[in-house]
């Protein structure tokens, strides 16, 4: 089989990947009658008219990579996009984020004289096969060869760490689950896990390297308390909560007569995602899906109203926080804020909450739960009820885990002995829970 290495707007990181290979390349050159008939990058140009495979790295960034690439596929049998740049646009589309004086200003002259964007390759030819990475996973690249060689059909939706981790590590949790396979094992995680509970950690060495609980064990099982601080960092999504979205829709679909309860910041976190005030048009969009009542609710928990020292969770979250690492503080503790109603639904910022036996969903299960009703169209409609905390002087807010810790340490050494105690574990409290929408 003839092969070409072709080279667009791009950095040679993905070829760079291909030369990494060596002996294995070499090895697959000789086993499988491969023939490399051009590279720039190898200085090997053998003048051949067809090529069978055609590896192209890179993005179109002028008129004359989109002749040049119409000619590529004119002359291959299959076409395979390497790499970000040739699937997405990838760092050289950055370009569409510049103007010209921007440019002039950094490089002195426009060096770039070609299109404003930089496009896939899909967008000007067919492509066969996507391989994503930046730079690609050279092992799915022999696989993709591998597979072509025994004209056996590469299925695009193979895992792309299929050589590197036959067993991922998944973890999983009542709340929230980590998939293995979808893990980049960037750590994002892991830091800002530090500063709740380092309840995950990287464990093994090179390929084996994955995010794990202590032991494997469930996270449950671990020191995770579910407040979901993980899944905001996430950037490939390997981290999500359980979701509830079908079964609300299955409730909403039965007839039930269902009640929606709505925490004030997920009002405040929607209105922001859309960049529209929510409020009244999001009870207008509850009542439109079958909600027959909208309340807007801030959870509180039922507590003796004496001046006694009392610790109030804000949830599960930071309910099982004093319970494992507090325990001898579990007797000033009022349970986390529950609904004793199977008829509500709770729309919450908090990922937590899910452990609680209500059928709770974060602010993003409500954006998917809306789908794509817009919601500027709505007119605004008022909640049915509004139940709000009534401000109680004795009470004090603790936000954050450093914060947290400082507090039950001075309640343990019996320097604080009365109050309201409420905790958020959060960072910045419920306004930046673990269930808000993603930031890019
Ligand atoms: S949910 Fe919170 S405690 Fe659990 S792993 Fe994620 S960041 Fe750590
Ligand atoms: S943040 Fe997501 S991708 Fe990164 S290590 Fe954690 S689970 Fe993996
Ligand atoms: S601070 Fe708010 S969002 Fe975060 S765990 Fe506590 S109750 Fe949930």
């Amino acid at each position: 089989m003839k092969i070409a290495i072709h080279k667009f707007g791009s950095c040679s990181g993905c070829v760079h990947e291909v030369l990494n290979l060596s002996d294995t390349l070499i090895k697959m050159v000789n086993e499988k009658n491969f023939e490399i008939v051009y590279s720039t990058l190898l200085g090997i140009d053998k003048e051949t008219e067809n090529f069978d495979i055609s590896l192209i790295e890179g993005a179109v960034v002028s008129n004359e990579d989109i002749e040049r690439l119409k000619d590529i596929r004119r002359r291959s049998k299959i076409l395979i996009a390497m790499g970000s740049c040739a699937v997405l646009g990838g760092v050289p589309s950055l370009r569409r984020f510049a103007s010209e004086q921007e440019l002039k200003n950094v490089y002195n002259v426009i060096y770039v004289p070609h299109l404003s964007d930089a496009s896939p390759l899909s967008k000007f030819v067919t492509v066969d096969y996507f391989l994503r990475g930046c730079p690609i996973n050279r092992y799915e690249l022999l696989n993709l060869l591998d597979k072509l060689s025994r004209n056996e059909w590469f299925k695009q939706d193979e895992r792309r760490f299929l050589f590197l981790r036959e067993k991922p590590l998944n973890l999983e949790g009542v709340a929230l689950s980590l998939d293995g396979e979808k893990c980049i094992v960037c750590g994002r995680c892991v830091k800002i896990c530090q500063e709740i509970t380092s309840a995950i950690d990287y464990i093994n060495r090179s390929f084996e390297t994955a995010i794990s609980t202590p032991f494997k064990v469930k996270l449950d099982e671990s020191t995770c308390i579910s407040c979901g601080q993980c899944i905001l960092y996430c950037p490939v999504g390997a981290i999500v909560e359980k979701s509830y979205v079908t079964e609300v829709w299955k409730l909403l679909n039965s007839g039930m007569h269902l009640t929606a309860y709505v925490e004030p910041e997920v009002l405040m976190a929607l209105s922001e995602a859309l960049k529209l005030d929510v409020n009244g048009r999001l009870v207008t969009a509850l009542k439109k899906i079958g909600f027959e009542k909208v309340v807007l609710w801030k959870p509180q928990t039922e507590f003796n109203t004496s001046d006694q020292l009392t610790i109030l969770p804000s949830s599960e979250a930071e309910a099982i926080f004093v319970q494992r690492f507090y325990p001898d503080l579990v007797n000033y503790m009022a349970p986390p804020p529950r609904i004793k109603d199977n008829s509500i639904v709770w729309f919450s910022p908090c990922v937590a909450r899910k452990l609680s036996g209500n059928l709770v969903l974060t602010t993003r299960e409500l954006i998917r739960l809306l789908g794509t009703m817009d919601l500027s169209l709505l007119t605004k409609t008022q909640f049915d009820e509004i139940k709000m905390n009534v401000a109680n002087k004795h009470e004090v807010e603790v936000v954050g885990m450093r914060e947290i810790r400082k507090t039950l340490e001075n309640i343990r050494e019996g320097k604080l002995k009365a109050g309201r105690i409420v905790l958020y574990v959060c960072p910045g409290g419920c306004l930046h829970g673990g269930g808000q929408p993603l930031q890019s």
